[in-house]
């Protein structure tokens, strides 16, 4: 994203990535100068009424990067840190992740740059209602799907669900993923991101010839997908030697019972005291012994700095974009097998995706019928971007990149460029 507009860490991450995979897959010039940057983008300010009678202006962003496969699809960010380039950059990589497990969808991003946990519930109702009608035009069941990404979650969508239809005069349950059950989301939403981590460590174990049950894990970000990672590993025999959160991490080599961190953070909002284990920092846990190492935080965590003292045989990402190409190269030369991000957390957007056609149909499916279906299609992924690593001898980034541009650039040039 040359332009100065997009510019930022994450977005010139996400281009150098991308760039990568263009030149291997010897992409049109001119389909490649159209991918490197968003489709649209849209900065708006959203005025909430504070407790204390204040407006506080917030400012939110929604970018769509592509929707040659279908309508748009990505969640909506709240955190301190969130910027135009920062949500282009994870926009872009909803594109790549669609398009990899062969969902008809595009890819966008959305947020705003608040800290979340400083609101409080009205606070953050009038917030998002706000934004929801600021974005009005952009979204819709049919042009544009936003989810719960970090620091959002289901009450957050149902106010966006209700906004959304309230301006609509009824009910759109399916201009937003990742509701509430009860209005309209599928059992098996919230789980399924972690979930997916977990069945895609569980196929690269069974590829490296690793037996999980003599496996010891880490995870740096303990929200919903950390969390849940944690949990269904430790339920396969993984043993949790490392955890941690925004406050803090905690390690202990005998092991941490994933119920009692769940409860101290429920307890206590942090992880930061807890009591069974040694303390460190959020960033030393990367570099702890462990085999599974998960990042499930933010972006740009492994890099150049840190990834030559990363111990881990596995690296899945839970997170969009924690590793940077520069630490890639150093990872895949020491052997360290990467379930990169559009891989191993589109278990996400695929069960956002049962939603959708759920909400479309109206006729609601069981949760083995969600987790059945889940598994399969990224049980397939997995094995396609192996093989496609295999075939090329590029890592499994690569590999899983090439997929997932090519497919979209396929679908360009069929459609042309409507001039
Ligand atoms: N925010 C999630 C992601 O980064 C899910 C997006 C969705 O379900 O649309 O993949």
């Amino acid at each position: 994203m040359a332009t100065i507009e997009w510019r930022s860490p994450a977005s010139e991450m996400a281009v150098q990535q991308f760039d990568i995979a263009a030149e291997k897959l010897k992409l049109d010039k001119n389909v490649a100068g159209r991918l490197r940057r968003p489709d649209r983008a849209l900065i708006v300010s959203v005025p909430t009424r504070m407790d204390d009678g204040r407006v506080h202006v917030f400012t939110g962003y929604r970018v769509q990067h592509n929707d040659v496969l279908g309508p748009f699809k990505g969640g909506i960010r709240y955190h301190p840190d969130v910027n135009l380039g920062e949500v282009s950059a994870l926009a872009m990589w909803m594109t790549w992740k669609c398009s990899l497990v062969g969902l008809p969808l595009g890819g966008a991003k959305g947020g705003i740059a608040c800290d979340p946990r400083r609101l409080s519930r009205n606070e953050l109702q009038g917030m998002t209602r706000r934004y929801t009608a600021e974005i009005l035009n952009f979204i819709g069941p049919e042009v544009d799907i936003p989810a719960p990404d970090m620091g959002t979650n289901d009450q957050v969508m149902a106010w966006v669900m209700d906004t959304y239809s309230q301006h609509r005069g009824y009910a759109v349950p399916g201009v937003v993923t990742g509701k509430p059950v009860d209005i309209g989301g599928t059992v098996g939403r919230r789980e399924a991101t972690g979930r997916g981590v977990v069945y895609m460590i569980m196929e690269a174990a069974e590829h490296l010839g690793i037996d999980l049950g003599k496996c010891t894990a880490a995870v740096q970000g303990l929200g919903n997908v950390g969390m849940t990672t944690a949990r269904e590993l430790a339920a396969l025999g993984v043993k949790i030697v490392g955890a941690s959160d925004t406050s803090g991490g905690v390690w202990n080599a005998q092991g941490l019972a994933v119920h009692d961190l769940a409860l101290y953070k429920e307890k206590n909002g942090y992880l930061k005291g807890f009591p069974s284990g040694e303390s460190l920092s959020g960033t030393e846990i990367l570099e702890i012994k462990c085999d599974i190492l998960i990042p499930a935080a933010s972006e740009m965590q492994i890099t150049a700095g840190n990834a030559p003292r990363l111990k881990c045989r596995i690296l899945a990402e839970g997170a969009n974009g924690p590793t940077t190409p520069e630490a890639d190269r150093m990872l895949s030369e020491n052997g360290v097998f990467v379930i990169p991000d559009i891989l191993a957390n589109a278990g996400g957007v695929i069960v956002s995706y049962f939603e959708w056609v759920q909400d479309l149909q109206n006729f609601f499916w069981t949760e083995d019928e969600v987790r059945n279906r889940l598994r399969g299609i990224l049980n397939r992924a997995f094995q396609e971007v192996l093989s496609m690593s295999q075939k090329e001898k590029v890592d499994m980034r690569l590999a899983a990149l090439i997929i997932g541009v090519r497919r979209v650039a396929r679908a360009m040039l069929w459609r042309g460029l409507y001039a």
